[in-house]
């Protein structure tokens, strides 16, 4: 049994909020069982230089966790580089880019911007997967502004994402905090709305992992994967 009762492949509740923002392109909250991240994306006309000899346009991503968002205050980052957050910023936006033909927008980046409210483990996995639904808004409102096509020129293949390990013996899908803290293994799974594989991180954190629990795990991950896309999937433009 599950320190909040659940069975080893039940999600959290996840509550979908769009709109929760009015100003950026798009917004979208994400309640992810006591873990809470606003996501917005926002519309630019620059690119990258690289880019732009390339005629793409880009995504970025990007993370911070309010000072309120965790048990104990959390500083704010200032000047001063927080690389768990630059860590995460990354992956958000090399998941996104995943989803995405850049040169349905070129001369245009759009930046994700993710803010954990609060957070109870899988913040990162959130962010990426109300990310993709920002984004997905935000396209939307592209090809409203006559700048884009169609959602799907931009958004070729929806990613979302789920957080899975290994907590005393026992595989389990979407860790809490709680589990995240005991946690022997700790995997994040990126993938895309069809099944395929974006990004997989996984750390040993206690005992050093057997190939058959890795295989075991990213069964277990696949599952969530598909369990979270149906959940995603009414909520995503142009699908
Ligand atoms: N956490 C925290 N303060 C921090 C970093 C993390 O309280 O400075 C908590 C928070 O609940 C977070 C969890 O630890 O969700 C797990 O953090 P991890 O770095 O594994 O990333 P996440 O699971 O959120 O993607």
């Amino acid at each position: 049994m599950r320190v909040d009762g659940r069975k080893f492949d039940e999600l959290r509740p996840i509550e979908i909020i769009p709109n929760w923002t009015e100003n950026p392109d798009g917004s979208v909250l994400i309640k992810w069982g006591r873990t809470w991240v606003l996501c917005t994306a926002s519309i630019e006309y620059r690119s990258p230089v690289w880019q732009k000899e390339k005629n793409e346009g880009w995504v970025t991503g990007d993370y911070g966790m309010l000072p309120g968002s965790t048990d104990t205050r959390k500083r704010r980052p200032g000047l001063r580089p927080d690389s768990r957050g630059t860590e995460i910023k990354r992956l958000v936006g090399r998941s996104l880019r995943g989803a995405c033909d850049l040169s349905a927008i070129p001369g245009w980046t759009i930046s994700v911007d993710c803010d954990v409210l609060q957070a109870d483990g899988g913040t990162r996995v959130a962010s990426i997967t109300g990310g993709m639904i920002a984004l997905s808004i935000a396209a939307q409102s592209m090809v409203e502004k006559g700048l884009l096509a169609s959602v799907e020129k931009l958004v070729r293949e929806p990613v979302v994402a789920i957080s899975l390990g290994i907590v005393g013996d026992d595989s389990v899908l979407d860790l809490n905090y709680k589990e995240d803290s005991t946690a022997e293994v700790d995997l994040n799974l990126v993938g895309t709305l069809d099944g395929k594989c974006i990004e997989v991180q996984g750390t040993s954190e206690g005992r050093a992992m057997e190939k058959k629990d890795l295989d075991k795990l990213l069964e277990l991950g696949f599952k969530g994967l598909s369990s979270v896309s149906s959940i995603v999937k009414p909520f995503l433009k142009g699908q």
